[in-house]
């Protein structure tokens, strides 16, 4: 099966889950979308009001300006994957609840296992947290983590929720620059490894 039948099939796995404790407060399932053989998964926190009403992630004003700061780092929306912690829409949009991050946390970690991406931009505390407990935001942002999580290597880089950031002018200017900064991450993690090439010694004397 290829990553995308993969993902499609536990995509209906998870529209059959009766036990998903938003399911019967909200509209739709928001999954996830994007190209399904990304190096990179973008995490969110949860769907809001327009992500609920169209089933996709990132498509009101968040989204927005998240397609604004891709190309601050050289991306484009379409290469990479966008799903969140939570999937469906919690009521009034309040922050997912522990048990509810735990109960959708499984598919996350099958999403993630699917696609096998090299790199995490987590969006938002709640989405740091799962790869990165133990840590406050306005500490680590923008800065780039090696993380063993489920046996992959995974690097996570934690950036504010674009919401934040349409909130208030400061986190949004250094949202930017950690964008243009995730540029040179992404740019030193495509660089090839260096080998060290054993050369034979031959007598000289
Ligand atoms: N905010 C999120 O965290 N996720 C979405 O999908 C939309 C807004």
């Amino acid at each position: 099966m290829s990553k995308f039948e993969e993902l499609h099939k536990l995509k209906k796995e998870m529209e059959a889950d009766d036990t998903l404790p938003l399911k019967k407060v909200a509209t739709k399932l928001v999954f996830g979308v994007g190209n399904t053989e990304a190096k990179i998964v973008c995490v969110g926190e949860g769907p809001g009001f327009n992500e609920d009403k169209q089933g996709e992630p990132f498509v009101g004003q968040a989204g927005k300006l998240l397609d604004k700061l891709f190309p601050l780092a050289g991306l484009e929306r379409k290469e990479v994957f966008i799903t969140n912690i939570v999937h469906h829409r919690p009521p009034e949009n309040r922050d997912p609840l522990p048990e509810e991050i735990s109960a959708y946390g499984k598919y996350l970690d099958k999403i993630i296992e699917i696609i096998k991406p090299e790199v995490i931009i987590t969006l938002g505390r709640f989405s740091m947290a799962k790869f990165l407990p133990n840590v406050f935001i306005s500490g680590v942002h923008g800065k780039k983590y090696d993380v063993l999580w489920h046996g992959m290597n995974l690097v996570v880089v934690p950036m504010y929720h674009p919401a934040a950031s349409l909130r208030n002018g400061n986190v949004l200017a250094q949202e930017k620059l950690d964008f243009v900064n995730l540029k040179n991450i992404l740019a030193e993690l495509s660089k090839p490894k260096e080998t060290i090439i054993e050369v034979e010694q031959t007598s000289l004397i």
